[in-house]
Order: structure tokens, then C-alpha cells, then sequence
């Protein structure tokens, strides 16, 4: 049997997109994956996904899944392994289980990862003081210390909207130079806040039971410094979830999907993306549901015009 949409992906964009479609009576299957929710469920405040002026991450994603329950939505907690045309036209998906599901569509809505630097106090500390998104959490932070780390464009970005907010942003970069486009580095100079420390890595995040209070630096010459921050913000890349869909979908060089300007049209007949996965600036809760109403409404158009 041939379903008319599955949605591969729990978060704001695949929720999103099974609303619409099940509201459309297209009578959707959400495959889950291996983080229900998204990555917001790894997020403890939100305060910038309208109309809710603060609510939690999980909380959030809770009420999306009881909103997409309520629209009909079929959800199914599996990973999908790989993805095959079918030789009567759509998608056969290999689930980890064994099971093959059978679409004419797909929305890919698989998210995009944060890259970390693997450090165990890293992770002892996310939540706390350790961040990759400082126009999430950066708020929290104003008038206090922080710590950027990264040279690219994310990093810049991140330094810039913090220098608005934090007493003092100081950005650490494993280089003497930014991978970032020359205009970001020079809004970033002319920031009065801002100081850069060249050369150098972080080796550990220190603090105590309220969060975090600093770091360890090494230097390219093997010094050890320590610098005092209550966040720090890890932007070096981001590593969008397109392992199932590589064979399938052109990627582009950053390793995105793709689609065609304003649509969720990617280069695949009947296969749409939305969210981060598509997504390599905006990246935020709020954009990716956009996207996911705008996968649910190019698939039903792709299906009545079949
Ligand atoms: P994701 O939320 O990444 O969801 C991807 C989904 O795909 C998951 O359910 C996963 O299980 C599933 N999946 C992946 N691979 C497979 C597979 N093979 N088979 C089946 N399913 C699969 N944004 C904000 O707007 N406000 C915030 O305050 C905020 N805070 C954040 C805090 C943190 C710590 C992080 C990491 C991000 C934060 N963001 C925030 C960004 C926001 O979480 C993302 O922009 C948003 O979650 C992207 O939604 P998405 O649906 O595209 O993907
Ligand atoms: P990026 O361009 O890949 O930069 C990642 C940065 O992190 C690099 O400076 C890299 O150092 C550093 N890094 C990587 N691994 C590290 C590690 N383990 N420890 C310390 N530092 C590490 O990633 P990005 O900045 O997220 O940007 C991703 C893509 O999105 C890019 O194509 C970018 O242009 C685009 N983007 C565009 C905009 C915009 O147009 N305004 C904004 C954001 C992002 P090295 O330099 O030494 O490699």
C-alpha cells in the first residue's frame, strides 16, 4: 500500500508540515527519528517562538505532538535507514525495524546539528551555560561575560548580536584569521566590547552548580590561560541530517538540501524539504514550522496536479 505523504522528522518543520497536511486530508505519517521533538527538547527556555513569551523547549515540542495527534496525524517512532525510488513512482523508506514504507511524497524535515568541540565538560555544562545559538539563549546573558567560539560566519554572527547584549564578548578562534566574510569582520572590529583571542583553543569549560564561570584556553604555543565567562558559545559549523537522502537529493557544498527560492521544491519530483536540513542561515524554531507549512502545501498541490 502506497500512503499520499510521509514526514521525516518530529520538529518544528515536520510537525508543522503533518498538521497542514493532515488538515489538507492527506493523511500523514510522521516518522519520529531518533530525537522526538527535535532539537529543542535539548533546550530548557524559549522565549522567542510567538505567542508564547516563555515557555520550554520539551514543553513546546510536547504541545506540537499533541497538536499534530489531534489533526490525524499518524506518528510513528522510527528512524528512516534509506530512502529508494519506487518503480512505480514515489519512495520506499527502510525503517530501522525492517519495515519499508511506501510514499508518492516525502517532506525531509530531518534538522540540522550543531557541531561541538567533544569536550566532556562541554557537554556537562550544555543547558547551563553552554550554547550553540546565541539568538536563542543570548538573552540570558546580558550585562554578563561571554565567550564565542569559532572563525566563520556563524561565529562572527553569534559575536555581533551578543555584543549587544553581553558586558563583554570575547571570541576565540583556533587561527590568526577569520574564515568570515570581510563585512562581518568589520562590524565585528568596530565593536568596542569585543576582543579576539587568536591561536588559540578551548581545552575545558569550568563552573559550579549554577552553570558555568569560565574556560581553559591552550595557545598555539602551549600556554594555558584562563578566561572567565558565564556563556559560551560554540559556533564552529553546523552538520545538516542528510545521510538518507545524499543518494536521492543535490546537496549543495555545504551539504543543505537545496530548493528552489520561496517553495520547499527540491531537485527530486515529489520530494520536499523543510527546517534546518534547508535551511543554512536562519536556523530558528519559527522558521522552520514556516517551512514546514510550505512542504505540507507544495505536496498537495504536487499530488492534485498528478
Ligand atoms: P530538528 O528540530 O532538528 O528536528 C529534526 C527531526 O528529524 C528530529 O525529530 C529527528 O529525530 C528527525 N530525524 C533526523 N534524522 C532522521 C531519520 N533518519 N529518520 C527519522 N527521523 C529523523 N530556535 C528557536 O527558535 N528558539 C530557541 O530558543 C532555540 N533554542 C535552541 C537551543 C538549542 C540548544 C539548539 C540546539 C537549537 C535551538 N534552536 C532554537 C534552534 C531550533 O531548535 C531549530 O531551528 C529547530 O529545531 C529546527 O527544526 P527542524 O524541524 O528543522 O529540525
Ligand atoms: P564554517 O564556515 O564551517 O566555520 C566554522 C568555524 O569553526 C571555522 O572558523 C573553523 O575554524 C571553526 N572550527 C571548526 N571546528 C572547530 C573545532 N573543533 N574547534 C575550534 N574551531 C573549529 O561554519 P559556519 O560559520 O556555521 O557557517 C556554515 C555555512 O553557513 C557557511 O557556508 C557560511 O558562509 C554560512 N553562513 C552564512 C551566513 C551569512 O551569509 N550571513 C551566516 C552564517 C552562516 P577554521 O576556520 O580554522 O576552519
Amino acid at each position: 500500500m502506497q500512503n499520499k505523504i510521509t514526514i521525516i522528522g518530529s520538529g518544528p518543520a515536520g510537525c508543522t508540515a503533518a498538521i497542514y497536511a493532515a488538515r489538507a486530508g492527506l493523511e500523514p505519517i510522521m516518522l519520529e527519528g531518533l530525537q522526538p521533538g527535535g532539537q529543542l527538547t535539548i533546550t530548557n527556555e524559549v522565549e522567542n517562538y510567538p505567542p508564547f513569551a516563555s515557555t520550554t523547549g520539551p514543553g513546546l515540542m510536547a504541545e506540537m505532538r499533541s497538536h499534530c495527534l489531534a489533526a490525524g496525524v499518524v506518528i510513528v517512532a522510527r528512524i528512516v535507514e534509506r530512502i529508494e525510488t519506487a518503480r512505480r513512482g514515489g519512495y520506499i523508506c527502510f525503517l530501522d525495524d525492517g519495515s519499508q514504507l511506501v510514499s508518492t511524497t516525502l517532506v525531509i524535515a530531518t534538522g540540522a546539528r550543531a557541531n561541538w568541540l567533544g569536550l566532556p565538560s562541554e557537554d556537562a555544562f550544555k543547558g547551563r551555560g553552554v550554547s550553540a545559538c546565541a539568538t536563542c539563549d543570548g538573552y540570558f546573558y546580558r550585562g554578563r561575560d561571554v565567550i564565542v567560539v569559532g572563525g566563520g560566519n556563524t561565529a562572527v554572527e553569534e559575536a555581533l548580536y551578543l555584543s549587544n547584549l553581553a558586558n563583554k564578548v570575547t571570541l576565540i578562534h583556533r587561527r590568526d584569521t577569520l574564515r568570515a566574510e570581510k563585512v562581518l569582520q568589520t562590524r565585528l572590529m568596530s565593536k568596542n566590547n569585543v576582543s579576539i583571542v587568536w591561536n588559540a583553543e578551548i581545552r575545558e569549560i569550568v563552573g559550579d552548580h549554577m552553570g558555568v564561570t569560565g574556560a581553559v584556553i591552550r595557545r598555539s604555543d602551549g600556554t594555558l590561560n584562563d578566561i572567565a565567562a558565564h556563556g559560551i558559545f560554540v559556533a564552529i559549523g553546523h552538520a545538516p541530517e542528510t545521510s538518507i537522502v545524499g543518494a536521492l537529493l543535490a546537496l549543495d557544498p555545504a551539504g543543505y538540501i537545496p530548493v528552489v527560492p520561496g517553495t520547499s521544491i527540491t531537485s527530486a519530483p515529489g520530494i520536499f524539504a523543510a527546517g534546518d536540513v534547508a535551511d543554512p542561515v536562519y536556523r530558528q524554531a519559527i522558521t522552520s514550522a514556516g517551512m514546514g507549512c510550505q512542504a505540507a502545501l507544495d505536496a498537495e498541490r504536487y499530488l492534485s496536479g498528478l
